[in-house]
């Protein structure tokens, strides 16, 4: 199914949404620090957010969020690709 393998091949940023209620859960789990607290919000800085590829094959603030206030951002479209370039491009800084 073409749709399908579309969505499997482009990628996003993920973000912190409003519901977040500043546990901090999620900081220690990111491979690539790219979560911090905010005020009042806790925020993914994107140009850090690699959806943890290259780490792990599923990220790993989702999970341990309990109002499962993180998801894909829109304003930011990758391919797996570009996740990856990205990674390789924090490690090397
Ligand atoms: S998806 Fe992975 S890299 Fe992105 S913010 Fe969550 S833990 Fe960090
Ligand atoms: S785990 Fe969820 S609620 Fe807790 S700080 Fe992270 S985004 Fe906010």
């Amino acid at each position: 199914m073409p749709g399908l393998l579309i969505r499997k091949e482009i990628a996003m940023a993920l973000k912190i949404f409003e519901d977040c209620v500043a546990c901090g859960a999620c900081e220690p789990v990111c491979p690539n620090q790219a979560i911090s607290e905010g005020d009042p919000l806790y925020v993914i800085d994107p140009e850090k957010c690699t959806e943890c590829v290259g780490f792990y094959d599923e990220p790993q603030c989702v999970p341990v969020c309990p109002v499962d206030c993180i998801h894909p951002d829109p304003g930011y479209r990758e391919t797996k690709e570009e996740l990856l370039q990205k990674k390789e491009r924090l490690q090397a800084s």
